[in-house]
This record gives structure tokens, C-alpha cells and sequence, in this order.
């Protein structure tokens, strides 16, 4: 189970410093490795599970400790089995100069942060079979160990590296799946886009055969739970939804990626919008602007036209109306929204990224001299990919 996320474009990006995602355990090879908090969850769940019914069954009459310390040994070896599978993606990537800024150990696998999306099909192939490849290494390694406890008379190790041997088995039967974001689906959409060369198109066709199989997880998941298995239930059921929303916003962003690619925001921004001098008190600001133009945001300049910040709306109820006289706009502004402006240089796949990110609806779009020109919206960026797709299909 091991559903690697979309890889985003840019991610790398410095300036957008998302949050830590969980608990940092270390830095291998430029890579910072974080266990996400749900993984404590899913850890004592399988060890558990591995401690009380798979062991027992396997081997009668332990003192229970013993099941334990080889549950939490096969849990941990399980995990270090998927941070391995991660790792041979990502040296695999850095090695065809897509850097790999972090590896996160999530509940149902793990996800190796590509930062870009391969520039070409071979890539693609070498970085999407490395992760297999090394899980069916660790499948004969620990065949191999088990055979070795057999021969040495230790049950216990025996038990635990079979398990881990079937484990791995199954994770890379599970990525095998040619449904995109797999390891299947990826190595299926690098070779139909090296066939025909529509990296969009293949995109389309591996996702969708994601999404469909991700609905057949959700179906099997129901109806184990009515079937009374609800625990294993669940587990398909949220390894489904996962999936299908990992297939769904893959195929978004290569087809945002895609139409966005070569554009500009200077081609889509509104030139000279309306903007509110800098040093005009808030009262005039919301009579001659908020209440005559109908915006809920303006950008703010001084009167050189150099970009101050945006004035929305919402910053005015923070203030008490009896200080709107004394308050200038561009204070405001600049405490609130002063870095949220762009280069004109700046790609519209980029701005996407940073409008998505930041959470924001608008950028102010500035020259080289900080100089205001145009005002970029959510809505414009994601009006023209609509526009696009709905011509090209
Ligand atoms: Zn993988």
C-alpha cells in the first residue's frame, strides 16, 4: 500500500514554506525524513493485530511479551520496508536532477515529495520501477532470512521475516495496479506518453483507471464492513478514498501544468486596475471604493505606483470605525497583505501555486521597479484552464 502523492510542480520553490509534516527523523542524501502523526496510529494497530492473532496463531505457547517484541520488530521492519521503497524512488530522481526535498512515512505508506514532474517518459519509468524494484529485493532478502531462521531452529525469526517477505509481496503486487498515482499507473502512463507523446492525454487514462479501481477498493471496503470484518473494511474503504482523490488532483494538475504551461500571468492579469492611494484615511477608502466599485479587495499604491499591499475587506473589522479617519489604507494594507505581489516574469503555473498556497484570491502583479501593472485572481487563472478544457474535449 503505497500511494505516492501527485508530484506538484515546483515544490522546491523557495517562499513557500509549508508546514513540518510530522515528526523529523533525520536527513539522508539531502532528503529530511518525517513520520506523519497518523503513522503512531497505524503502527500500534499492526502491532497489535501482528502481537495477539497472527503470531499466536503461527506459533502456540509464547509468554505474551514475546509476541510483542516480535510484533513491534516486524511493525518497525515494515515501515523501514517503505522507507526503502520510498528511498529508491527518490536517488533514482535526484540522480535524474529532480530533487526530492522529503520523504514522509504516512498510515497506509509512504510519499516520497518529487519536486517536479519528470520532463520526459524515460524518467518517468526509471523513477516510478526504483520503488518496486527495491521492495522485490527486500521480498527475496527477507525469504531469504526466513529460510535461514528456519535452518536455525528460530521460529519466531522465521515467523517474522516470512511476514515480511509476504508483506513487501503484496505491496509491490498492490503498486503493480497500472491506476495512476501507483507505481503501475505511472510506469502504464510513461509508456503510453512514449508511445504518442501526450503526456496529458496518458495522464487522463492512468488516472482514470486509478479512480476506477479506487472505487472498487470503496465497494469491497463497504461491503466487508456490512459483512461484519468492519476493521479491514475501513482500511480498504480509506485506501480508496485516498486513492481517488490522489487520481483526481494528479490528472488536475498535469492538465493545469499542461495549459498553464508557456503562459504568462502578464497575459491573463487585469491591467490597470482600479488601486487606492496609499495615504487616503479608510473612511474615504470604503465610500469612494468598497461601496461604489463592489470589489472585496483592492491593491494599495503609493503615488509613484509602487505596490503597497491589498486592501480587503475583511482587515476593516478589526479596526474601530472612530480611528477610520486617523487610519491611512496603505498601513493597512502593508500589515496585512504587503508580499502578496508577483513579478510580471512570474508563469502562470507558478502563480496558480502561489494563489493556491498562500490561500489568497488575488496578487498584485509588479515591474521591475515594485511598480504596480495588473491585478492576477484566482478566478482568472482557473477561468482560463476551463476555458481550455472544455475546448480541447
Ligand atoms: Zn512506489
Amino acid at each position: 500500500m503505497n500511494p505516492e502523492n501527485p508530484r506538484s510542480p515546483d515544490q522546491e520553490d523557495p517562499g513557500n514554506p509549508s508546514q513540518p509534516p510530522g515528526v523529523f527523523l533525520g536527513t539522508f542524501q539531502k532528503i529530511e525524513f518525517y513520520l506523519d502523526f497518523s503513522w503512531f496510529f497505524i503502527a500500534a494497530l499492526v502491532i497489535y493485530s501482528l502481537s495477539t492473532f497472527l503470531f499466536p496463531q503461527e506459533i502456540k505457547g509464547l509468554e505474551p511479551a514475546a509476541y510483542i517484541i516480535m510484533g513491534t520488530v516486524s511493525t518497525i521492519l515494515f515501515f523501514l520496508s517503505i522507507l526503502l521503497h520510498e528511498l529508491g524512488h527518490s536517488l533514482v530522481s535526484q540522480r535524474c536532477g529532480i530533487p526530492v526535498p522529503r520523504i514522509t512515512l504516512l498510515f497506509i505508506g509512504g510519499i516520497a515529495e518529487i519536486s517536479r514532474e519528470p520532463e520526459d517518459p524515460k524518467t518517468e519509468l526509471k523513477i516510478a520501477v526504483a520503488g518496486p524494484a527495491v521492495s522485490l529485493i527486500l521480498v527475496v532478502l527477507y525469504y531469504l532470512i526466513a529460510r535461514g531462521c528456519s535452518l536455525l531452529s528460530f521460529p519466531e525469526g522465521q515467523a517474522v521475516f516470512n511476514w515480511l517477505s509476504q508483506v513487501n509481496l503484496l505491496l509491490v503486487i498492490f503498486n503493480a495496479i497500472p491506476g495512476y498515482p501507483l507505481d503501475g499507473g505511472r510506469v502504464l502512463r510513461a509508456l503510453l506518453w512514449m508511445r504518442n507523446g501526450k503526456f496529458r492525454r496518458a495522464t487522463f487514462v492512468t488516472s482514470r483507471i486509478g479512480v476506477f479501481f479506487s472505487w472498487l477498493l470503496i465497494g469491497l471496503g463497504i461491503m466487508v464492513v456490512l459483512g461484519g470484518e468492519w476493521g479491514q473494511g475501513l482500511i480498504f474503504l480509506i485506501i480508496g478514498i485516498f486513492l481517488k482523490s490522489a487520481a483526481e488532483n494528479g490528472y488536475a494538475q498535469a492538465l493545469s501544468k499542461e495549459i498553464l504551461d508557456g503562459v504568462g500571468v502578464i497575459d491573463l492579469m487585469t491591467r490597470a486596475p482600479i488601486c487606492i492611494p496609499a495615504h487616503l484615511p479608510l473612511n474615504f477608502a470604503v465610500d469612494d471604493y468598497f461601496l461604489t466599485h463592489h470589489h472585496v479587495a483592492y491593491p494599495v499604491t503609493e503615488e509613484d505606483g509602487r505596490f503597497r499591499g491589498l486592501l480587503r475587506l475583511e482587515f476593516l473589522k478589526n479596526i474601530p470605525r472612530e480611528k477610520w479617519p486617523y487610519t491611512n489604507v496603505g498601513d493597512v494594507a502593508e500589515a496585512n497583505d504587503g508580499q502578496l505581489c508577483i513579478p510580471a516574469a512570474t508563469s502562470a503555473s507558478n502563480a496558480l501555486r502561489i494563489l493556491l498556497a498562500a490561500g489568497q484570491g488575488r496578487l498584485g502583479v509588479v515591474d521591475d521597479a515594485q511598480k504596480l501593472i495588473g491585478i492576477i485572481t484566482r478566478h482568472d487563472l482557473l477561468h482560463f484552464i476551463r476555458i481550455h478544457t472544455e475546448l480541447e474535449e
